[in-house]
Parts: structure tokens; C-alpha cells; sequence
């Protein structure tokens, strides 16, 4: 993989991280021919908190990516005290990395039809690229609000080069290797007693294991 400007940052919960995350994220980092920043998130306090705590959710991500530089940690949303938007992440980024260097925002399918209900997301265009992954089940451009629509339509590039060669504002749909998996279901697997063999790295699955998470 040759040096590339993009910075791509894909947030979530990781309660816990799982393969759908990893291998969505390791295929963004080979088609953007870039590094991804996986980046755990602090839930704001009227949604379900996670089970797993801020630092056992980034330990199991350190635990996961070991062994693959194209994935890195960025630990700055679990740094602030309270929650971040996601948009006040990227001002601050791009205040570190100036108003030239290529951003982008990875998120799955099902986050990006939810897109304007996030806090000043027109403001996210400014700021970074979207890069949208497939997910199984989620919601279609069928589905999108017409705001959406709007925006991806005037905006939507199908050359990931492109994304190298501005700072921001375009749209890019990736096909991911379509894997049904999610952090709800990993866990409904611990309720029931059962290990989510194969559907979680075994390393993670160890740590998971040692700390009690999880009801294990
Ligand atoms: P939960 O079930 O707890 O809501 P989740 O599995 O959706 O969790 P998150 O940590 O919320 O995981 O997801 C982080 C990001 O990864 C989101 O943008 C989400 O759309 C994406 N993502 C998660 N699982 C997959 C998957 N299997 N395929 C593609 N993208 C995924």
C-alpha cells in the first residue's frame, strides 16, 4: 500500500467489536488505500449505555486490530468528558490536520439513512467525505429521507481516487463483504448463554471471557 493523505474514521459504540466491523473496515482501508481510525464513542446518557465500560471497549479494540496497521485507534471521543458529535470530532481534526488534507467519515449503510438526524450534519460535508458501507438489512436509497437524497445526488463520487484529491464533500458507497453480524446480536448470543465463536476474534473472545463480560 503506498503513503496515501486520506484519514478515514469509522465511530461506534464496539459493544464489542466484531468481525462485521473489522472486515468492513480492513476492505475500507484496502479500497481507499488508507489508514482507518476505528473510533469508539462515549453514548450519550438517555440512550442504553453500553454493558462493556469506555476502556474495556477500547481495550477490546486494541486487542482486535494487533497485528493490522492498516487499523488504528483514535481514543479522542473517550477523552472528552460527556459525548461528542460527531461533527464537533471533525472540526477538531481538521483543526489538527488543516483545511487540505483529504477526511473521511466510514459509516454502515444503516447509520448513513439516519444521517440528518445527526446534530449539524450539513456541516459534516465541510468537514470530510462520507464513505457509506453496505450492511445486510439496512435501510436503501429507498428509504432515505429526500434531504438525503438531495445531498448524496449532487455529491456522490464512484472513484475512490477521488476522495484523495479534495478535503471533502463527496459521497462514496462501498461494497463490503456482506455480513449480517451486529453488537446486539454478539451480545443476545452471551444472554442466552451461548460464545459467539468465529463472530468475534478469539483473542477478543478471551478477554471478553476474563473480564466477565457480557454475563459469560
Ligand atoms: P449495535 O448492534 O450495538 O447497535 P453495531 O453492530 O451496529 O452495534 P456499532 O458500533 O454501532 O455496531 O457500529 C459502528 C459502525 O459500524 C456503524 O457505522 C455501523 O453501521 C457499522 N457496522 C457495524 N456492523 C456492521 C456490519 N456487519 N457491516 C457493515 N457495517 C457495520
Amino acid at each position: 500500500m503506498t503513503a496515501s493523505p486520506l484519514i478515514a474514521l469509522m465511530g461506534g459504540t464496539f459493544d464489542p467489536v466484531h468481525i462485521g466491523h473489522l472486515r468492513a473496515a480492513l476492505e475500507a482501508a484496502q479500497a481507499l488505500n488508507a489508514t482507518v481510525r476505528l473510533m469508539p464513542s462515549q453514548v450519550p446518557p438517555h440512550r442504553p449505555q453500553p454493558l462493556a465500560s469506555a476502556a474495556q471497549r477500547l481495550r477490546m479494540l486494541e486487542i482486535a486490530i494487533t497485528g493490522r496497521p492498516e487499523l488504528q485507534i483514535d481514543a479522542r471521543e473517550l477523552q472528552r468528558i460527556g459525548p461528542s458529535f460527531s461533527v464537533d470530532t471533525l472540526i477538531a481534526l481538521r483543526a489538527e490536520v488543516g483545511d487540505k488534507r483529504p477526511l473521511a467519515l466510514i459509516v454502515g449503510a444503516d447509520a448513513f439513512a439516519g444521517l440528518p438526524s445527526w446534530s449539524r450534519w450539513l456541516q459534516l460535508f465541510d468537514l470530510a467525505h462520507i464513505v457509506v458501507l453496505t450492511r445486510p438489512g439496512a435501510a436503501t436509497a429507498a428509504d432515505w429521507p429526500e434531504a438525503l437524497h438531495a445531498q448524496t445526488d449532487v455529491r456522490r463520487c464512484t472513484d475512490a481516487a477521488e476522495l484523495q484529491t479534495v478535503a471533502s464533500g463527496k459521497v462514496f458507497a462501498l461494497a463490503v463483504t456482506p455480513l449480517a453480524i451486529s453488537a446486539t446480536a454478539v451480545r443476545e448470543c452471551f444472554g442466552r448463554g451461548e460464545v459467539p465463536h468465529w463472530l468475534v476474534p478469539s483473542e477478543v473472545l478471551a478477554y471478553i471471557e476474563r473480564e466477565g463480560l457480557y454475563r459469560w
